[in-house]
């Protein structure tokens, strides 16, 4: 049956929101969102923060305020930009439990997605390796998310140093100078070093992550493509 005329546009429409998802195919979870509810890192929690004030009015030296921390207002929770590694977290239970799913259904791997076998099986290595490239393989370290906690300020994107100061009064105390993190700018994050922040497992250099490999006539055989046996088809490994 033809498609009338009318809805000769469709096809392109689809194109542009993207390929439809071949039947059977199940794709990976999407990456761990960037925000999200977590410790409030300015009070680590607590809820209250100590106030660098003094007391000037009253005179009285040395009087430290505790006072609820303007970050969270007190909750000691808010809702702010997640670090590499609660993003990693998430995005580690996500895959998790992804996967136990499609393993105890016996789906096929293909690229960072599941098929049904049968739908698998029926796939050209061309039609294969194509939807492999669509849902690449991702990087094993950072789960895809392309960036690592930065590891001299844990991912908050502030380092404390101490510092000798001299009061008012004279008297030298030591006190916390909070800085922004020199080694990732004050984002807590650095490109993963295993992929280089593409988020992409690596490419395979038997079939130069294509997928498939040609294969050459032989005497019962003719010439043919098939799967890489290294990559199994996703060009990435
Ligand atoms: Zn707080
Ligand atoms: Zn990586
Ligand atoms: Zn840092
Ligand atoms: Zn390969």
């Amino acid at each position: 049956m033809r498609l009338p005329a009318l809805f000769a546009f469709l096809p392109a429409l689809a194109m542009a929101a993207g390929q439809p998802i071949p039947e059977g195919f199940f794709p990976p979870p999407p990456a761990a969102p960037a925000k999200g509810e977590g410790v409030c890192l300015e009070c680590e929690g607590r809820g209250k923060v100590e106030s660098a004030l003094r007391a000037i009015d009253t005179g009285e030296n040395g009087t430290t305020f505790r006072r609820a921390c303007p970050a969270c207002g007190g909750r000691g929770r808010a809702v702010r930009a997640l670090t590499p590694g609660e993003r990693e977290r998430l995005q580690r239970q996500a895959l998790n439990a992804y996967e136990r799913e499609q393993r105890a259904a016996r789906r096929t791997p293909i690229g960072a997605g599941f098929m049904e076998a049968e739908a698998a099986k029926a796939l050209s290595p061309e039609a294969h390796a194509a939807l492999a490239a669509r849902f690449p393989k991702r990087c094993r370290v950072c789960l895809g998310l392309g960036v690592e906690e930065c590891r001299k300020c844990d991912g908050r994107g502030k380092v404390g140093r101490l510092e000798r100061v001299e009061g008012e009064d004279g008297e030298t105390r030591t006190e916390t100078v909070v800085s922004v993190c020199a080694a990732c700018g004050g984002s807590g994050a650095v490109p993963c070093r295993r992929c280089d922040g593409s988020g992409l497992a690596k490419v395979c250099t038997r079939c130069d992550g294509l997928g498939t490999v040609e294969v050459e006539a032989k005497r019962d055989e003719p010439a043919h493509t098939e799967l890489c046996r290294s990559c199994k088809g996703d060009g990435r490994r």
